[in-house]
C-alpha cells in the first residue's frame, strides 16, 4: 500500500437533545472511555479517528456540541461541509425521540446539501443498558418505522456505557459519509 496516499477527510456531525449521550458515544468510540459524570459544557469541537474502509484510508472528523444544542444555536460553520449526520436519542426518554424530526430539519436547513433527499443520516437509540432495558419507552419498531419513512435511515441501538454497538454504528457512519463524498 502506498504510504503517501492521501487520506480522505470525512466530516460527521452529531445532533440530538442534551443528555442523550452524544459526547459519551464519541468518547467511547475514539478513546474507549466512559464517564458517569455529566459535563454539559465540556467538549472539543471535534475528535478524529482514522480507519480503513475497503482499501481506502479515511479520517473521520466527528463534531460535538459543547452544550449549545440546548439553545439550538450551533452556527453555520458547525454544519458546513458535513458528509453524514448522526442523530441520537435516549430510548428511555420519549421527548428525545420526538425531537428527532426537528434536528433533522434543522440540519437540512443549515447544511443545505445539494440533494437533501439523498443526504445520509444514521440514527442511534442510546442508553439501552439502563435498567436492563425495562425503562425504555421507545420501541425498536417505532424507531425503525421513523427511519423507514425517511428513506431508510440506518438504525443502531447503542450503549456508550457498555460499549455496545458503538464501533458498528460509527463504521456505518463512515461508510455512509464516504459514499456521499
Ligand atoms: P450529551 O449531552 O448528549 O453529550 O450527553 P452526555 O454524553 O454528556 O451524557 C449525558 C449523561 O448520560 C452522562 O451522565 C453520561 O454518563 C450518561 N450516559 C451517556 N451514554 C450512556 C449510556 O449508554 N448508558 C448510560 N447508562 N448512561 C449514559
Ligand atoms: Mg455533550
Amino acid at each position: 500500500m502506498d504510504p503517501l496516499r492521501r487520506r480522505t477527510l470525512l466530516k460527521v456531525i452529531v445532533l440530538g437533545d442534551s443528555g442523550v449521550g452524544k459526547t459519551s458515544l464519541m468518547n467511547q468510540y475514539v478513546y474507549k472511555k466512559f464517564s458517569q459524570q455529566y459535563k454539559a459544557t465540556i467538549g472539543a469541537d471535534f475528535v478524529t479517528k482514522e480507519l480503513q474502509i475497503d482499501d481506502k484510508l479515511v479520517t473521520l472528523q466527528v463534531w460535538d456540541t459543547a452544550g449549545q444544542e440546548r439553545f439550538h444555536s450551533l452556527g453555520a460553520a458547525f454544519y458546513r461541509g458535513a458528509d453524514c449526520c448522526v442523530l441520537v436519542y435516549d430510548v428511555n426518554v420519549g421527548k428525545t425521540f420526538e425531537s428527532l424530526s426537528n434536528w433533522r430539519e434543522e440540519f437540512l436547513k443549515q447544511a443545505d446539501p445539494a440533494d437533501p433527499e439523498a443526504f445520509p443520516f444514521v440514527l442511534l437509540g442510546n442508553k439501552i443498558d439502563v435498567d436492563g432495558g425495562h425503562s425504555r419507552v421507545v420501541s425498536e419498531k417505532r424507531a425503525n418505522e421513523w427511519c423507514a419513512s425517511r428513506g431508510n435511515i440506518p438504525y443502531f441501538e447503542t450503549s456508550a456505557k457498555e460499549d455496545y454497538n458503538v464501533d458498528e454504528a460509527f463504521f456505518c457512519v463512515a461508510q455512509a459519509a464516504l459514499a456521499s463524498e
